[in-house]
């Protein structure tokens, strides 16, 4: 089955480290965004009405940018595009990312309304000096309110993003952190470490005001405390970045770690369909007017190679803590990866980095903290 992913670009401010495809509100903008958004996923759909045969879809995902900054019924609008425009299941999984400041009771009950079953919020850290520091919108008063807001609203299935090693961020301030978002009882967490980009405002602030990040050291300690405390309250990791409570894992995500297919709608989205990637134009307005023009709105389109699908297959599903299942890739790519990689592999099995079960091969908990190392033996 597919999934159908949605980029909305506009956030209320910009944030100091984010390194998206996102550009400041503006309320004409979006409108007339959200009209070509809808003209592309009928441009697809149009396939359908030509004869061919009707793709099935049972995750639609809203990223951003900040998809909660569009009306409930411009979120209605687009959903019954997908619906049109693809054979989307019954019980398909609907998610959209929010921001904490940015819901409401009155908006999070309308976007349920509206086909949105699952919610992603982007709460980042639970201590207001951290998220100062990020140039944050909201406050954790805030956050924990529109979790509770969600809940009473109907949603049944909500993220929390978290993000680790943050400017003077201490273990024991991390670990504050996790356990508040515990707190909040979300269906799963997504974690991730800060990365500071070099042309990020954020790079700037930390040299004025003489902020640092901890000691690599402490950043494993932080990765790997967390998970042990969210395993012990009953999450389970799924992927290097990923815990969900029994059956909550991201049906979306989990297409892209498992080799699956996806079309990608909006600016800048990139698609994986029968072998071939796209990646559409970046520019908010470069995507209107490709698409007010009559024109196709992807600015690359690559049919990969059998070593690249391969690479990327071994790439992505070695995020996963299940691993890779060697007669699975064997089966669909005719290669033994073991005969191919075994010998560059094999040092990292001895240092612990990886373990291998039968036919199956996955990186070790601390292995995940090396994955990008082991992952370059593939790509
Ligand atoms: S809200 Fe998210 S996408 Fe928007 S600027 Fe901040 S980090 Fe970037």
């Amino acid at each position: 089955m597919l999934g159908l992913y949605l980029h909305i670009p506009f956030c209320s401010a910009i944030c100091n480290y984010c390194n998206f495809n996102r550009g400041l509100f503006d309320a004409d903008l979006k409108a007339r965004y959200v009209d070509a958004l809808v003209v592309e996923i009928e441009r697809a759909g149009r396939v359908r009405s030509e004869g061919a045969a009707v793709r099935s879809a049972d995750t639609i995902y809203f990223g951003g940018g900040t998809p909660s900054l569009l009306e409930p019924s411009e979120v209605g609008r687009i959903i019954a595009a997908c619906r049109d425009a693809f054979d989307v299941s019954g019980d398909a999984e609907v998610t959209l990312e929010a921001n904490p400041e940015s819901v409401d009771p009155r908006k999070l009950a309308a976007l349920r309304n509206a086909g949105v079953n699952r919610l992603s919020f982007g709460v980042q850290s639970f201590r207001d000096t951290e998220l100062r520091r990020l140039s944050r919108l909201h406050d954790a008063a805030r956050a924990r309110g529109a979790m509770g807001e969600a809940r009473n609203a109907g949603f049944e299935n909500i993220s929390l993003d978290l993000m680790m090693w943050l400017p003077e961020q201490r273990v024991d301030e991390w670990l504050s952190n996790v356990d508040a978002a515990i707190a909040c009882d979300p269906d799963h967490l997504s974690l991730y470490l800060l990365e500071v980009y070099p042309n990020a405002p954020l790079k700037d602030d930390m040299a004025r005001a003489r902020w640092s990040q901890a000691p690599d050291d402490d950043a494993a300690t932080m990765y790997v405390t967390a998970m042990e405390r969210l395993e012990a309250a009953g999450y389970e990791q799924y992927e290097i970045s990923n815990v969900a409570k029994p059956g909550r894992q991201s049906r979306h995500n989990l297409k892209y770690w498992t080799d699956g297919e996806w079309f990608g709608f909006g600016c800048g989205a990139h698609g994986t369909i029968d072998g071939v990637r796209t990646k559409n134009v970046s520019g908010i307005a470069d995507y209107i007017d490709c698409i007010v023009r009559g024109q196709a709105v992807t600015s690359d389109v690559r049919r990969m190679d059998a070593d690249e699908r391969l690479g990327d297959a071994l790439f992505t599903g070695l995020r996963l803590v299940e691993g890779l299942d060697l007669d699975a890739v064997q089966n669909r790519y005719g290669v033994d990866v073991w005969r191919k990689y075994g010998a560059e592999l094999a040092r990292f099995l001895e240092a612990g980095v990886l373990r291998r079960d039968g036919r199956r091969l996955a990186l070790t908990r601390s292995g995940m903290l090396l994955a990008n190392e082991v992952m370059t033996v593939f790509v």
